[in-house]
């Protein structure tokens, strides 16, 4: 192989290399003062997120797990409740559920967006459910839990379909948190308003990751919910704060979730250039889709509906012996990764849920067949087409497979 040159799957260092001097100047000002903790740089930057989400509140916690937890216990998921989730997502979906005090229950995803299939929704909601005459809660049938909440995760970057999501909650009392912890900047054309909404400001409240490698990351850990409610906007920001609503005034337990001066710094500083760059984020992709046509039938590639403009957190085809293309890949110097290998319901850690291999078909076909392919914003084209070469080359030599999602319903 000539001009052997690595390409990674993701690079951050490009990325920042025009920033140093900013980053370091927010250092300097923060050691100067000894704001480490809250104060004007939090306060800026959760204003300018907030907007920029086209939210009314953001409150900055810790990481995107806390921002799911605090967004659920705000919006009244206690002990005993289930939520209602995809599979198909990082397990911090879960554990946000779960440390929350609720249970989570999976339903599968669309075969095209692999984001929640509002169909699957409405058949837990119909089937194994049933509403109080009364109070007009829903609770689960068998279990006699309440079924408190509706977790959609707008995955790698795409919105989940949120007028179908919504309206079922609507009808059966339950509160939509979205999980936007890819979803910076996403939009979702709501036909029911007929405008463009944005991710974060369409559920009662919603939490994103500022973990380094999303569309915005700090330069450590971060979070933020971001909410319309300005009520459960308070509860967060006593969550996020032990409970806190003066200082050693504790109105409830709460938790250490906050966001801190310095990554609030670097973030207000990334924000400026986070269009521009989930713009270059949508080219890449484009660039991908017109280049990996030809390999319509060995690849599947990311499927967007029209009602959706992703911002491409990841780059996600499907293809058959995906380990060995993958291996391929990785000794022809193409970085890649498995977004996810094992859905939530399969893992170790819910085994107590009692869900079987076979209950989620499509997010299990799914879980076998994807591959994330380098994607940031630095991304050359040069580096794109030697990506593009590599993959078909790597197809070519497995068996022309089951790439496409033959699964049948249980
Ligand atoms: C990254 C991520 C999280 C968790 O965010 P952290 O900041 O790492 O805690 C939650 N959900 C999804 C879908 C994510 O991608």
């Amino acid at each position: 192989m000539t001009n052997f040159t690595a390409i990674p799957f993701l690079d951050l260092v490009t990325l920042h290399a025009n920033l140093e001097d900013e980053f370091c100047n927010i250092l300097r000002q923060t050691v100067r003062t000894a704001g480490f903790i809250g104060g004007p740089m939090v306060e800026d930057f959760e204003a300018e997120f907030a907007k920029f989400c086209d939210a009314q509140c953001c409150i900055g916690v810790g990481s995107g797990t806390d921002a799911l937890r605090f967004a659920l216990v705000a919006a009244g998921v206690g002990p005993g409740s289930i939520v209602v989730t995809v599979p198909n997502t990082f397990i911090a979906t879960g554990e946000a559920i779960t440390q929350a005090g609720g249970m989570p229950h999976f339903v599968d995803v669309d075969e095209c967006t692999y984001n929640m299939d509002p169909e699957k929704l409405r058949e837990f909601l119909e089937t194994e459910c049933a509403r109080d005459a009364i109070s007009g809660r829903t609770f689960h049938k068998v279990s006699g839990a309440k079924v408190a909440a509706v977790v959609p995760v707008h995955l790698y970057g795409q919105m989940a379909d949120m007028d179908s999501i919504v309206e079922l909650a609507e009808q059966y009392h339950l509160e939509v948190v979205e999980d936007a912890c890819q979803a910076h900047g996403a939009q979702y054309f709501s036909q029911k308003e007929q405008r463009w909404r944005s991710a974060g400001s369409i559920g009662k409240a919603a939490a994103f990751s500022f973990y380094p490698g999303k569309n915005l990351g700090a330069c450590g850990e971060g979070g933020a919910v971001t909410t319309n409610d300005t009520e459960l906007a308070k509860r967060v920001r006593m969550l996020r704060d032990h409970g806190q609503s003066r200082k050693y005034f504790h109105d409830i337990e709460g938790y250490n979730g906050r966001l801190d001066s310095i990554q609030a710094g670097f973030l207000k500083a990334k924000l400026r250039h986070l269009t521009e760059w989930n713009a270059q984020r949508r080219a890449h992709a484009g660039r991908y889709n017109q280049m990996l046509a030809p390999h319509a039938d060995s690849i599947a590639l990311p499927y967007e509906p029209s009602s959706s403009r992703a911002v491409y957190h990841l780059y996600v085809v499907r293809v058959a012996e995906r380990d060995t293309v993958q291996q391929r890949l990785g000794a022809a110097g193409v970085g890649t990764g498995i977004h996810y290998p094992i859905p939530l319901h399969l893992q170790k850690a819910y085994r107590q849920l009692g869900y079987e291999r076979g209950d989620l078909p499509i997010a299990e076909a799914v879980a076998d067949r994807i591959l994330s392919l380098p994607m940031f914003p630095s991304l050359t084209d040069e580096q794109q087409r030697r990506v593009v070469d590599e993959l078909a080359a790597a197809v070519s030599q497995v068996a022309l497979g089951d790439f496409a999602l033959a699964v049948e319903p249980k």
